[in-house]
């Protein structure tokens, strides 16, 4: 079956989200001989032309209005409509972001359509297209499919595979003016938390920190080690009320939800509401000085030490493997 599928493409720095692009991938899975569009609202959106088209947007629509240079609830929102209505696609995604979580509920609210969120897996079955998507914390995974309506759903960050890149499609844009009404806010200023230049959500490394970590210096181990793998800082929420670290670091329930190849728990017990952030990760080191502790139940492997003895000699290996010569 072919399919008109639209993807609402994001961007941070001058790149395109690897959650767009692996939007793109799973768009190119159920189209099949369809049409993929991307949308995108930012200004100079220009630039990431070649970068959609080779990831496979056959016709990528730059929307235009002034009230879009930065995000809005209600301009998203009302500019998502607007090109829905538009485009008429069969399937839609968006990343499992902030900005995804905050709008595709609404926007499956406007048009009276349901919405399967957080998806980390799809698949075509004859005519169905089945999403995969965890529930009960991360314990139990359901697989979904839509009956009646619009396929809508967000795609969780750093779950599914980056497609091939086509160096010979050629570029298609549409620019696409919509009218906003109505925005409620204002964005002033936009601060962002700095994670040592790592988005935390798609590393594909992090070193995590717990209240075993013992204050702010003992940050400073954690950062050691994921400088030397290229990875991100994250915390449980007992480091982050500690005041050991800033809340934008938490991993949970109540925090982000990360899926790296590599999550180094450090002086984390591993409680259910913190391995609901992290219990996908591929491989998941624990180190805990208590062998008991619950973390190592969800480990691969498992450490039981001291961390401000274990950090050190870790960094130092990974620092010979990193810098040995060839
Ligand atoms: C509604 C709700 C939502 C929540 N959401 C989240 C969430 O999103 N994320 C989250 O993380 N938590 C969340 N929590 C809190 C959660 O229940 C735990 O309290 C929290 O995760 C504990 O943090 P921790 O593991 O760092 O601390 P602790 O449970 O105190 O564990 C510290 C660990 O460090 C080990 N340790 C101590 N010293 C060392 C050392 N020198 N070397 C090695 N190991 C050492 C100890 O053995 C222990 O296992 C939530 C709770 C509630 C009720």
């Amino acid at each position: 079956m072919n399919r008109k599928v639209l993807i609402l493409v994001e961007t941070r720095e001058g790149k395109v989200r690897n959650v767009s692009l692996e939007s793109l991938s799973a768009a190119k899975q159920v189209a099949n001989d369809g049409e993929i569009i991307a949308a995108i609202f930012e200004a100079d959106s220009e630039q990431y032309l070649t970068t959609l088209t080779q990831h496979g947007a056959d016709n990528i629509y730059l929307i235009k209005n002034e009230q879009l240079q930065t995000f809005t609830t209600d301009g998203y929102v009302q500019a998502f409509c607007q090109v829905i209505k538009e485009v008429k696609p069969d399937v839609i995604f968006l990343g499992h972001t902030a900005i995804g979580k905050d709008i595709a509920p609404r926007v499956a609210t406007r048009l009276g359509w349901g919405l399967i969120s957080d998806v980390t897996h799809v698949a075509v079955e004859g005519n169905d297209i089945l999403f995969t998507r965890p529930i009960y914390a991360g314990k139990a995974f359901e697989v979904k499919k839509v009956v009646e309506g619009k396929i809508f759903a967000t795609i969780r960050p750093n779950n599914l595979p980056i497609g091939e890149i086509d160096f010979e499609k050629t570029v298609k844009s549409t620019d696409y003016s919509v009218e906003i009404q109505d925005i409620r806010t204002t964005v002033k200023e936009v601060i962002r938390k700095s994670t040592g230049g790592v988005d935390l959500s798609e590393a594909n490394v992090i070193v995590s920190g717990g209240r075993g970590v013992k204050g702010e210096e003992g940050f400073i181990l954690l950062k050691e080690l994921a400088d030397v793998l290229g990875g991100a800082i994250g915390a449980s929420r007992g480091a982050c009320d500690a005041d050991y670290c800033d809340y934008s670091l938490q991993i949970g329930q109540t925090g982000k939800v990360v899926t790296p190849d590599l999550y180094i728990a450090c002086g984390i017990s591993g409680a259910i509401q913190h391995v609901a952030g992290m219990s996908n990760s591929k491989v998941i080191v624990a180190i805990n000085k208590d062998p008991e502790a619950p973390i190592f139940q969800v480990a691969d492997y498992g450490i039981v030490g001291d961390l401000f003895e274990v950090l050190p000699l870790l960094t130092e290996e990974f620092k010979k493997l990193k810098y040995a010569t060839v």
